[in-house]
């Protein structure tokens, strides 16, 4: 018969702080909420080695008296609530009465703490749980704590920690997340003595913002208030240009809690949904004062998660009240962001082809509102058109078509040709791409900026120079990726970028890469880092909004693969990049790229898969002018 043994203090305290205590950003976390809940205005976090050797929180708050110092570290002691009544009213952040005790279990602890009300402080030594020392000190009012050699007597638990810098990395994340959540207090952030950033606790959100996430990310924020049904949201929502390519960036917080919710994410985009493209995200933070009787936060110990009670109202609210500040925000005529929208149309149009957008971006979408009734449809309005065409992701051909329709309908040869089917070329069938073809090419000329008529034998082929001029670069970008040849071109004066925890993090993991792909990328102080170099052929484009993209996209937790594979896809985003950039085109230039699409192994299709030409024969076009009847 097994016995059943009734395990000691020591193990129960070590078995429970694996709940609470995950990493040293669990234990970050937990401190510093206590200096909140202590009434501090100003905490200082330092770590070292990602926190693993060192973790110290220095608050300024209430303190702890010396007699309560024992119990402070005892399983299930809180100051904060007497009974479970308490928990559907709590406004603290700690309740549980589990963190100093969780922490003191798996780490090395001293406390140095003093209270207002006596005239010096005390020292408290625990470790493993043991007591160690106690003992009266001078000390400033408030409290610190200091976790040194986390794990150290639970080596498996030590082992599932990742690198420091990792470990560091999720600490950043944290205290950006706490700065902003707590705009009224000043926080101080030092990794291995450097100080990362410091925030005045001035109650500014958006000067938070700056601080972490630099100045162009907060340039681009509007007010948020809303206001009902026991509902309060108070914030900062990003405008469309700053919109990214993962969720990291909605970041809200629930009675100052900062969440996880699903719902909540879900009813935020919905709100933002005119205006994001696929795979793009807001940027927003905001806080939700929502009643305590309506949510419930008891539902896991580190607090990320909550219930929300009626959530399909909840969503709703939401949603409505962001979609509404948006709206209104478009009403607002900006001269600047005018001249913002008319060099992104002009963007926009001419790599078209290359975006999947699902939606029309906002500002394009008012002007097709405003200019349907106009009877003289210039042409920037028919690319518009065109563009609002293809957005709807149907296949080329029917695409062709409609724009047809809209452009050319007196020359009505032209019409029929685009209405017939057009055939897709037959791989190699011909070789009609090949060099000895191509002295026979007669490039007709262009048509609607975007598709280059040759005539060739009995054929007429027209060639897509978005899709000829992607697939030719990405080529040529590729090869000498393989070949390790890619040229740099040095930016002068450099770019500034600032990276927030999660993005340096990312960086230098992959900051081998980005060297091999032509970036040349330094420190830059703080949270600065430079960019004084970028692969030639992405010399011109909006380096650092590239720069970022790939960042969201490596730092999207599903982005797994070989180094290699990572490799590649770095290297197709820039290549696509680099295209976008690229896209004006004479009739000498179209020649030029016609000429190197033919030196390709396969030339009929672009990275993406879509034809690069299409081809028309001379008896189909007879056919269609009855001057052949079968
Ligand atoms: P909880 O926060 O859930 O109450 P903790 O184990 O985190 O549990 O803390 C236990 C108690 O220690 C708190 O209830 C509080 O009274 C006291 N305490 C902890 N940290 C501080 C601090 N920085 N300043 C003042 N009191 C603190
Ligand atoms: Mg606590």
């Amino acid at each position: 018969m097994a016995l059943i043994n009734i395990l000691d203090h020591q193990t129960i305290d070590k078995i429970a702080a694996g709940e609470v205590v995950e990493r040293p950003a669990s234990v970050v976390k937990e401190l510093v909420e206590n200096a909140i809940d202590a009434g501090a205005s100003a905490v200082t976090v330092e770590i070292k080695d990602g926190g693993t050797s060192l973790i110290r929180v220095t608050d300024n708050g209430g303190g702890i008296e010396k007699s309560q110092i024992h119990n402070a570290f005892l399983r299930h002691a809180t100051s904060k609530i007497t009974s479970a009544d308490d928990l559907t009213k709590l406004v603290s952040l700690g309740f549980r009465g589990e963190a100093l005790a969780s922490i003191a279990a798996v780490a090395m602890v001293e406390l140095i703490s003093k209270t207002p009300q006596e005239l010096t402080g005390i020292r408290y030594v625990i470790e493993g749980g043991m007591e160690k020392e106690q003992e009266e000190i001078g000390a400033p009012e408030g409290t610190t704590v200091l976790v040194r050699n986390l794990f150290y007597n639970t080596p498996p638990r030590r082992k599932f920690l990742k690198q420091p810098q990792t470990e560091g990395s999720y600490v950043a994340d944290l205290m950006e997340h706490l700065a902003m959540s707590n705009p009224d207090i000043s926080f101080k952030f030092i990794i291995n003595g450097q100080s990362r950033f410091y925030t005045a606790g001035n109650h500014e959100l958006q000067e938070i913002i700056y601080r972490i996430y630099g100045k162009e990310i907060a340039a681009q924020l509007v007010p948020f208030h809303y206001e009902d049904k026991g509902i309060i949201i108070d914030g900062l929502l990003g405008k469309p240009v700053i919109n990214r390519s993962n969720r990291n960036y909605e970041i809200f917080y629930v009675n100052g809690r900062y969440i996880k919710s699903t719902l909540i994410s879900k009813a935020i985009e919905e709100g933002y949904r005119e205006y994001l493209m696929q795979h793009k995200f807001p940027f927003c933070v905001l806080h939700f004062t929502i009643d305590t009787d309506r949510i419930d936060v008891n539902v896991h110990p580190t607090k990320m998660e909550i219930r929300i009670a009626d959530g399909p109202a909840f969503y709703d609210t939401v949603m409505r009240a962001i979609h509404e500040a948006l709206h209104e925000t478009e009403m607002i005529p900006q001269v600047s962001l005018a001249d913002r929208k008319e060099e992104r149309e002009e963007k926009t149009n001419r790599t078209t082809e290359h975006k999947k957008v699902s939606v029309p971006e906002p500002f394009e979408k008012r002007r097709i509102a405003e200019t349907a009734s106009c009877p003289v449809k210039s042409d920037a309005i028919a690319r518009i058109y065109q563009k609002n065409q293809s957005n709807r992701s149907q296949p080329d051909s029917d695409r062709v078509r409609e724009t047809a329709d809209y452009h050319v309908t007196a020359k009505a040869t032209v019409k029929d040709i685009m209405t017939q089917k057009p055939v897709q070329m037959e791989l190699f069938d011909d070789k009609i791409l090949s060099e000895q073809a191509r002295v026979h090419f007669e490039i007709i000329g262009q048509l609607f900026d975007t598709y280059w008529l040759i005539a060739y034998e009995d054929k007429l082929l027209i060639v897509d120079q978005h899709a000829a001029h992607e697939k030719v670069k990405y080529e040529r970008f590729m090869k000498r990726f393989r070949e390790h040849d890619i040229a740099s071109q040095t930016i002068n004066p450099p770019i500034v970028l600032t990276m927030n925890g999660k993005e340096r993090e990312c960086y230098l993991k992959h900051a081998e890469d980005f060297e091999a792909l032509g970036f040349m990328i330094e420190e830059f102080g703080g949270n600065d880092y430079a960019i004084r170099g970028v692969p030639l052929d992405l010399y011109g484009y909006e380096e650092k909004e590239f720069f970022r993209e790939i960042l969201d996209e490596l730092a999207d937790e599903s982005v797994t693969g070989t180094p290699e594979s990572i490799r590649i896809r770095i290297a197709t985003m820039a290549c696509k990049a680099a295209v976008k950039g690229n896209m004006h085109m004479n009739r000498e230039e179209a020649e030029q790229l016609i000429d190197e699409l033919l030196t390709l192994d396969n030339p009929y299709h672009c990275p993406h898969g879509r034809p690069t030409i299409i081809s028309m024969t001379k008896y189909e076009l007879e056919k269609k002018f009855k001057r052949i009847v079968t």
